[in-house]
């Protein structure tokens, strides 16, 4: 199965991937933790998107599709994979169909989660990420059991450098003005599914399990 998570920065398209790949055992795919990754080993590619991220730019497209084309090669991918964060412009969702036909597979879902900017806004301001395990928490809808510290894997939790005012305000702007005509694009594919992404619930619900989960292998690697 081939998914989607699709939505603002913000919006909770990582959270809900994990809790994906749990249930489905296939791999997230996520550009923007691929050029954090690519950022902390301080490659070429890593330290020339950081200039972008660092203002809440968009990585030019031929850096993003090249990542993907790579990555979608991987064995992992085979029995399907959920992109998250990726398209974010017309020309990747091409190119993304493209790589597709080529391959002779096609695009399932895209789960589309649906945010207001105010309440993005305020989930950004108070979200707070493990570097390790990539685990999510805010700092009043999803505290972690001992502040500031990662319940899975006890590491200290961190600010992403782009979650700060200025920042969200240009990713919210590149997202309206280039990710959001995509809806588009997907309808008429016929694979598009809107999903209220502000309820408190499911997103708390989710959040849980996927952090219960995660303690449980936590414990067994011990
Ligand atoms: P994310 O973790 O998905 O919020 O991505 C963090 C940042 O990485 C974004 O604000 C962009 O600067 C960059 N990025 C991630 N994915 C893409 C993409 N598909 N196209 C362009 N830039 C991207």
């Amino acid at each position: 199965m081939n998914l989607m998570v699709f939505g603002a920065p913000g919006a909770g398209k990582g959270t809900q991937a994990k809790f994906l790949v749990e249930k489905y055992g296939i791999p997230q795919i996520s550009t923007g933790d691929m050029l954090r990754a690519a950022i902390a080993e301080k490659t070429d590619m890593g330290m020339e998107a950081k200039q972008y991220m660092d203002k809440g730019g968009l990585v030019p497209d031929s850096t993003i599709i090249g990542i993907i084309k790579d990555r979608l090669k991987k064995e992992d991918c085979e029995k399907g994979f959920i992109l998250d964060g990726f398209p974010r412009t017309l020309k990747q969702a091409e190119a993304l169909e493209e790589l597709m036909n080529q391959s002779g597979k096609k695009l399932d879902k895209v789960l589309s989660f649906d945010v207001p900017d105010e309440l993005i806004i305020q989930r950004i301001a108070g979200r707070r990420v493990c570097p390790k395990c990539g685990a999510s928490y805010h700092t009043e809808f999803n505290c972690s059991q001992v502040e500031n510290i990662c319940d899975c894997c006890n590491d200290a939790l961190i600010i992403r450098k782009d979650d700060n005012a200025d920042t969200v305000k240009n990713r919210l702007e590149n997202y309206h003005n280039q990710t959001a005509p995509l809806i588009d694009f997907y309808k008429k594919m016929g694979v598009f599914t809107q999903i209220d992404g502000s309820q408190k619930l499911m997103v708390r619900k989710s959040l849980i399990w996927l952090q219960k989960r995660c303690l449980v292998r936590y414990k067994k690697s011990l």
